[in-house]
């Protein structure tokens, strides 16, 4: 585990020394929570979404998207249900002053018993070999047997006060807190507060407050600007169930416990896509949403063990089903995107507080009804740390170097092809820029000319570039090039004439849709 952090702590400074991410308002130290992409990041980031947005809008018919703003009416907050109960909750150790999500520390107890099941069961495969049979152990085992009695137990109580009637059992939440023992890992004491509910909603001023400002908030999902537009867009685009509305844009939330780096921020954006279909045939599309979303996910090929779903067993009062899915990262499986089924929860409230009739006329049945929704949900800042994570690899080469390289997948690249002349003489450069002037417009070049080649691969390695073309004295002659490889670090000679042909496929977000096909 302590290996694991140290790996994260080196992505977390590679972000920052490679222009991907860097600390919002760095000069004055920063903003909790807050980051800024930099030249590299903006490029992957724009990569990442527009591989989401193509994969919804160009390739479904009935998906269509939307930019809806960022204020909207305060009513419609109060319909979708954040104003009263978009809270955490929240509970003080008094003597390190900390403050932490109550619900996330009685996760960690939880994790912490799986952990010492998984680490029994680990110690058991090594000592027995090929004749491990780990259901008979989880079933003899006195160590195992204790642990999963004390994770059942715990999560038993867990569950019940999560799902109390009337809300969150705050009281419950801080006795289990108290009957574990649980420390605060600053102060390692257990002198808490009481648990309470904190709203997760960046709230301003609209007007000035001379004529009446009304109190309006910064969205806390984007959601609710396709709900609001339902009845514009399935009028004017004339869409006919099934259908979907795609977004991208920024969420605001006020975050209590905002740490790992880009995992957890106060200002994110998410990628989320409302599919509106007809009441009953929900659980089938929920079913095929999942699918259709691993499969976007495991495209990117970082193997199919890194994902996994997490079905809820605790759902919102108006979801009939929801999932996580789940990406390893270096400090454990983490959800990275959300699958939720939402009856017609939304659109319902909508109508009730708007006043309006928010309903479908189904022209195959003559009847009018309020669809149902399938949403899915995925932060681009996330999908970005676990890319980035799965990326980065301190390489060890057989000539004893070390190379730190990003294996990102090339069509998601901020720079594509990188053109070195080997000297600044001998017309060299002018070829090279010359190459660059015929490829910038199928794909991001970049043009190096200072160092040794082989600090310029490094160079291109760190920030993942998939290929390098060196230009040197027998291009002067015959218009051939060296072209390497980021990964195999192979180089072989090319005609500049077919270098487009060689490297556009390769790194093109279209070779990525193709294959989800
Ligand atoms: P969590 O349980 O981690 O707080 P959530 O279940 O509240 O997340 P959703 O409301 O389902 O998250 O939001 C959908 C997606 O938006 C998440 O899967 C995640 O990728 C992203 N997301 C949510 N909150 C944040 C945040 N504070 N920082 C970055 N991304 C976020």
């Amino acid at each position: 585990m302590a290996q694991q952090e140290d790996v994260f702590k080196k992505i977390v400074s590679h972000c920052k020394e490679y222009g991907f991410v860097f600390p919002s308002s760095d000069i004055y130290d920063g903003l909790g929570a807050v980051y800024d992409y930099g030249q590299n990041g903006v490029e992957l980031k724009n990569n990442i979404k527009q591989y989401w947005w193509q994969s919804m809008v160009l390739l479904h018919e009935n998906i269509v998207g939307i930019d809806a703003a960022i204020f909207m009416h305060p009513t419609t907050w109060k319909a979708s249900g954040h104003v009263d109960a978009f809270n955490d909750p929240l509970i003080d150790n008094r003597d390190s002053k900390k403050r932490y999500r109550a619900d996330v520390l009685i996760e960690e107890q939880m994790a912490k018993y799986e952990d010492k099941i998984q680490k029994e069961i680990e110690k058991a495969q090594k000592r027995f070999g090929d004749a491990f049979d780990e259901a008979q152990f989880r079933a003899t085992n006195a160590r195992v047997l204790e642990n999963q009695e004390k994770y059942d137990a715990l999560h038993k109580r867990f569950q019940e006060v999560m799902n109390a009637e009337g809300g969150i059992d705050l009281e419950g939440m801080k006795q289990i807190i108290l009957d574990e023992g649980i420390v605060c890992p600053i102060s390692g004491t257990r002198n808490w507060t009481d648990v309470r509910q904190f709203n997760l909603m960046f709230k301003t001023e609209m007007g000035s407050t001379a004529d009446g400002a009304s109190t309006i908030y910064l969205r806390p999902e984007t959601a609710q600007g396709i709900f609001v537009n339902y009845l514009n867009v399935q009028k004017t685009g004339r869409m006919k169930l099934p259908f979907g509305i795609a977004q991208i844009g920024k969420a605001f939330r006020n975050e209590i416990v905002a740490r790992q780096f880009i995992f957890r921020m106060r200002e994110f954006e998410q990628m989320e896509m409302q599919f509106f279909i007809k009441p009953g045939t929900e659980l089938d599309w929920f079913a095929k949403w999942k699918e259709t979303r691993m499969k976007w996910h495991q495209n990117l090929g970082f193997g199919a063990e890194n994902y996994r779903f997490h079905d809820h067993d605790k759902l919102a009062h108006y979801a009939n089903a929801a999932t996580d899915i789940e990406f390893h990262m270096p400090f454990g499986f983490k959800e990275v995107e959300g699958i939720h089924s939402r009856t017609n929860f939304d659109l319902s409230q909508h109508a009730k507080y708007s006043g309006k009739k928010i309903e479908y006329f189904d022209p195959e049945t003559n009847e009018s009804y309020t669809p149902y929704v399938i949403e899915t949900s995925i932060g681009v800042d996330r999908m970005f740390l676990s890319i980035m994570c799965h990326s980065y690899e301190e390489q060890q080469l057989p000539d004893g170097q070390t190379r730190t390289v990003l294996h990102l997948p090339a069509a998601l690249a901020p720079v594509k092809l990188a053109v070195f002349p080997l000297t600044k003489k001998d017309g060299m450069p002018e070829k090279a820029q010359e190459i660059i002037n015929d490829l910038r417009f199928h794909f991001n070049c970049k043009y190096e000319e200072k160092d040794q080649i082989g600090k310029r691969y490094r160079r291109m390695d760190a920030i993942g570039c998939p290929y390098c073309v060196t230009v040197d004295q027998q291009t002067l002659e015959d218009n051939t090039v060296t072209l390497r490889d980021r990964d195999t670090m192979e180089q072989r000679r090319v005609a500049i004439s077919d270098l487009r042909g060689i490297i556009e496929d390769k790194v093109s977000i279209t070779s990525l849709l193709k294959k989800l096909l």
